[in-house]
């Protein structure tokens, strides 16, 4: 068989890579290669509705007559065991192997246990697959309390719908805030504020130190660094992930914090792309970074695409935005708020709704809302824009974005 593009993982960002050459036109072979069984499916439901409906057939990306129609060679079950990047070959968990003209790795990322005694207790579970899901809302239908350790954006939606559920829940955050790493001070207050109204017990500054079990072995409690306890059959561990580097690192490919990739997504191999969750790549004016965001997996995965389909060396560009469910509040996120030196609560943002803008000087560096699509659309197309502009429009960003039109 003659080689063309093999595709390492097959979730949000390898499937659109897949979809997108054949849409562009590529016309050799394409092989996605996924150690998940079944078909790819989209993740970001799996905290959210999935816990509800417990219906994991509509999170498929394309039913498998998709693949053999664009002729996609399509191997679930699998994992990529080594690179051969001198031959240009990988091995598979199978014993087979694949050449390759270009390889792409899109690994995604995997949950962080902390290393804390007593993770291996029955009741105490991680959210990553669609098979840690459906084990999760298994769990949920018999368990009483619920222990949610990590107050980001995961453990938080997860912590909102077993709230629904009627169960008792409690986060716990070591930091001092909510979503630290991805929000500003104020959405972390906002949504504080929202989960404690649904009765979860949030505490903020509040490290877990261990996990107790009863005389059956199972999880019953999470112990504090504070001499404290708080009792839960269901525990679970939201506490980040790590990008899934080692096959790029034992290969010889450049890894730190991610897979290294230039601004057209190559890493230290030319012949070697990265995507999505496992790679770090260089965002004009915020350095290298690595997002875990469907947006990020989906613009790598169509540039990569044109970049073999074409031959185009262009750089990649996007501005981030995100979205998390927790309730019944919508968290939209346009820009990055890291590093942004002042954050602005809008004051006439619409009842229930919520607006903040971060400054890094006199420029929009990022914008959260709730409630309000229309100012987030608008959001994602003034990032950088100068402060001047937007306070003229009375920090109305859709009346800000036609004035600026007009200018
Ligand atoms: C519960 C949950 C909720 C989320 N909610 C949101 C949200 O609301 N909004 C948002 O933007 N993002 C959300 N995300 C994040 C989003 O799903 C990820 O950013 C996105 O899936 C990344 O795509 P990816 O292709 O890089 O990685 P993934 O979709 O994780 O796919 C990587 C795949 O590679 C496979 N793999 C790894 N190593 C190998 C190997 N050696 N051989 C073969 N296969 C391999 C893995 O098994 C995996 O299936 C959520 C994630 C989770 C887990």
């Amino acid at each position: 068989m003659t080689a063309g593009v093999v595709i390492v993982g097959a979730g949000q960002g390898g499937f659109q890579l897949a979809a997108s050459l054949r849409q562009d036109g590529f016309d050799r072979p394409v092989t996605l290669i996924g150690e998940e069984p079944g078909l790819p499916y989209q993740r970001p439901p799996l905290s959210k509705a999935y816990m509800a409906d417990g219906a994991g057939e509509r999170l498929v990306l394309k039913p498998a007559a998709f693949f053999e129609r664009a002729g996609i060679e399509r191997l679930a079950g699998l994992r990529v065991t080594a690179i051969d990047r001198a031959a240009r070959r990988v091995a598979l968990s199978d014993g087979t192997q694949r050449d390759y003209v270009q390889l792409v790795l899109a690994t995604g990322a995997r949950n962080m246990r902390p290393p804390l005694p007593g993770l291996d207790a029955p009741g105490v579970l991680g959210l990553r697959t669609l098979a840690d899901a459906a084990r999760l809302r298994a769990a949920l239908v018999l368990a009483r309390a619920v222990v949610v350790i990590g107050g980001g954006f995961i453990g938080l939606e997860f912590a909102a719908m077993a709230r629904q559920a009627g169960l008792g829940v409690t986060v716990i955050e070591a930091g001092e805030r909510l979503m630290a790493r991805a929000v500003t001070p104020a959405s972390s207050d906002w949504f504080a504020a929202l989960h404690r109204a649904m009765g979860t017990d949030v505490r903020l500054g509040c490290a877990a130190t261990g996990v107790e079990t009863d005389a059956a072995g199972r999880a019953c409690a999470v112990t504090l660094a504070d001499g404290g306890r708080v009792a839960g059959d269901l525990i679970l561990v939201a506490a980040g992930v790590r990008p899934n580097v080692e096959l790029a690192a034992e290969a010889g490919v450049s890894v730190d914090n991610g897979i290294v990739v230039d601004g057209c997504l190559r890493s230290s191999d030319p012949a070697i792309f990265a995507l999505g969750d496992c790679a770090a790549f260089p965002l004009p004016g915020a350095g290298q970074v690595r997002f875990e965001s469907v947006q990020a997996a989906v613009e790598h995965a169509r540039h990569i695409a044109r970049a073999i389909t074409t031959g185009a060396e262009t750089a990649f560009a996007m501005v981030p935005w995100f979205w998390s469910d927790q309730g019944k509040a919508r968290l939209q996120i346009a820009g990055i708020a890291a590093g942004a030196d002042a954050v602005q609560r809008v004051p006439q943002a619409a009842e229930g709704g919520f607006m903040a803008l971060a400054w890094a000087g006199d420029r929009l560096a990022a914008v959260e809302t709730v409630g309000l699509a229309a100012q987030h659309v608008a959001a994602r197309r003034l990032i950088g824009a100068p402060r001047a502009l937007i306070a003229a429009a009375g920090f109305d960003l859709r009346q800000a974005l036609l004035a600026g039109a007009e200018r």
